[in-house]
């Protein structure tokens, strides 16, 4: 079924135009003076939203054009510095974590090939949850370049918060699809952002637990992960439980909230507002990546949470605040006009804007009527509240009592450390063309469009020559610390057979309610498959694209020394903790 919106194209019709009693919102046209608000960057890889599951698949790229045409509708466009295209990443980016088999399998297989590849489809868990269709590395390539993009720019220090609502994708394992997932976009993000930032905190709010993030960095004290998520050992994906806390140098930099059906907005900012303020006080990380999946959101086709979008935009607000560098990606979410509702609004809190509740018009209005064009339906109270008041303090002392193990950790470097690859550097000797390469680095994976588009020809606006040949980075991709790429599966670093990974399909399709643009037939449940005990990759890279700008080094900020701090953590090389992974 064909939409009529899908009829026109977005450019095509006009923002703002008469609904009536309804109502429009008013475009924002003030520019942001420079300097006033955080620097915001927002990523939109061209035609990332046109890509398809599949017709009774829940997830629905296509959300990422509601969203875009939200954002732009409200004008949001105007209050962002920098609105990026961006060039896909390459096979040598994927490989950075991910196996080379299996990017390869990405790269090759397609819906015609599917029936040839089926033993390879199996074995990187491809199949149900994770269908191969038309252009899917493509998507993968996209979503993931863009995250890129933003954690280099935060490295590089030219902006302050990096949006990309088509990442987030928390559950795919270095060597294989997981929920919905192919390629861990977060994972490489944050691998970039380790090269300049000694401790990186990953913060979760998806109603699923973050395992493919946490798995990377189980074993790693330079990265926190923290997931809140509804965990009752049989829903998607079946772990992170409030035990779950890391392993060796890792142990204690994980942490788990596990939440039960029908939590609502009070109760999850308390347990959400105290267990962030302790972990940033006591892990001191040097930027944050936000994992906003709009799943926990009320009346999620997949969810069981009571969140409103003003709670969930809540979550965002009190994290920006901390002021830190911030990537803030998307995630979950499969009732997709709330998607798109939350993620709009949560741009707005980003950049600092208010924006009315009325909706703008746009093309995609048949989403929004029944819930008369309002950006803050109601969507609570669905589903009985099975948390306590009690239930809720027990994980939050626990927590506390948890992050008490950090504080002193001698493993963790408190001080403020300049994150410099000096360690890289040393190892080769760089031409001064290659010198020259790496003053771009930052930048290297994106492209300023200096002239934003008006509001009405967005898509116009967009230089389909954009010089994507000048874009891919020149940068050398060696190995770190001298090791060749290996191609070994991962080790799990937890007890084996415990289940990790496919414990249970992510979704169900007989509880099919959705609004959704083309998806109104219901199939058979889906069967689930049987936990895997065979080890799941730890986050080790076979390879970095070791890339920096030596000049950017000069000015590693206050109070850092390139020394190792007094904890002995040598902080030099931000691949440091990847060598205790190997024993
Ligand atoms: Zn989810």
């Amino acid at each position: 079924m064909v939409r009529t919106s899908q009829a026109s194209t977005f450019s095509s019709s006009p923002y703002f135009f008469d609904r009536g009693s309804h109502g429009t919102a008013q475009p924002i046209t003030e520019r942001v003076a420079p300097h006033s608000r955080p620097i915001v960057s927002y990523y939109y890889p061209k035609g990332v939203g046109a890509h398809h599951y599949g017709e009774r698949h829940p997830m629905k790229p296509h959300r990422l054009t509601l969203t875009n045409a939200l954002v732009m509708g409200y004008g949001l466009d105007r209050q962002i510095q920098n609105i990026y295209d961006v060039r896909s990443a390459t096979q040598a980016e994927l490989e950075a974590y991910h196996d080379h088999e299996y990017i390869d399998f990405l790269s090759r297989v397609t819906p015609q090939t599917q029936s040839d590849m089926r033993q390879m489809i199996d074995t990187f868990n491809c199949g149900e949850d994770c269908p191969i269709f038309a252009d899917l590395y493509d998507f993968c390539r996209m979503y993931t370049g863009a995250s890129l993009a933003g954690a280099r720019k935060l490295s590089a220090g030219t902006t302050d918060i990096a949006i990309n609502w088509s990442g987030g994708l928390h559950h795919a394992k270095r060597g294989e699809a997981s929920g919905f997932c192919y390629v861990n976009d977060i994972v490489l993000a944050i691998l970039e952002l380790l090269r300049y930032h000694p401790r990186v905190l990953y913060i979760d709010i998806d109603i699923h637990h973050g395992d493919g993030v946490e798995l990377a960095f189980y074993q790693s004290n330079r990265v926190m992960t923290v997931s809140f998520h509804k965990y009752t050992g049989e829903f998607f994906p079946g772990t992170g439980k409030l035990d779950d806390n890391g392993h060796g140098l890792g142990k204690h930099f994980c942490l788990n909230v596990p939440l039960q059906d029908g939590i609502d907005d009070e109760m999850y900012l308390s347990v959400f507002k105290t267990v962030i303020e302790d972990t940033i006080t006591a892990f001191r990380p040097t930027s944050i990546v936000l994992q906003c999946g709009a799943d926990s959101l009320g009346c999620d086709r997949l969810g069981a949470f009571n969140l409103s979008i003003a709670a969930h935009g809540e979550c965002v607000n009190f994290v920006r605040k901390f002021n830190l560098p911030m990537l803030v990606v998307g995630g979950g979410g499969y009732t997709i006009k709330n998607v798109s509702r939350c993620w709009t609004y949560e741009t707005s809190v980003l950049v600092g804007a208010v924006i009315p509740n009325e909706l703008p018009a746009t093309v995609y209005d048949a989403f929004f009527k029944d819930s008369q064009f309002k950006l803050h339906p109601p969507l609570t109270g669905k589903v009985d509240n099975q948390n306590s008041a009690a239930s809720l303090q027990r994980i939050t002392v626990s927590i506390r009592n948890k992050l008490r193990y950090l504080q002193g950790a001698p493993s963790v470097a408190m001080q403020e450390i300049p994150p410099d690859i000096q360690g890289f550097l040393e190892d080769e000797e760089r031409t001064i063309e290659e010198r020259e390469e790496e003053i771009s680095t930052a930048m290297a994976g994106d492209q300023r469009f200096e002239d934003i588009p008006a509001r009405n020809d967005y898509y116009d606006g967009w230089k389909d020559n954009d010089p994507v040949e000048i874009m891919v980075p020149t940068t050398p991709v060696v190995f770190a610390r001298g090791r060749a790429p290996s191609t070994r599966r991962g080790r799990a670093g937890r007890p084996r057979g415990r289940g990790r990974g496919r414990g249970r399909p992510l979704y169900r399709d007989d509880d099919d309610d959705d609004d959704d643009d083309d998806n109104d037939s219901i199939s058979a449940p889906r069967k689930s498959r049987k936990p895997k005990s065979r080890g799941r990759g730890r986050a080790k890279p076979v390879s970095v694209a070791a890339s920096v700008d030596r000049e950017s080094l000069k000015d590693p900020g206050p109070g850092s020394s390139p020394e190792k701090d007094s904890s002995g953590f040598n902080t030099p090389d931000p691949y440091a903790f990847l060598d205790d992974l190997e024993d």
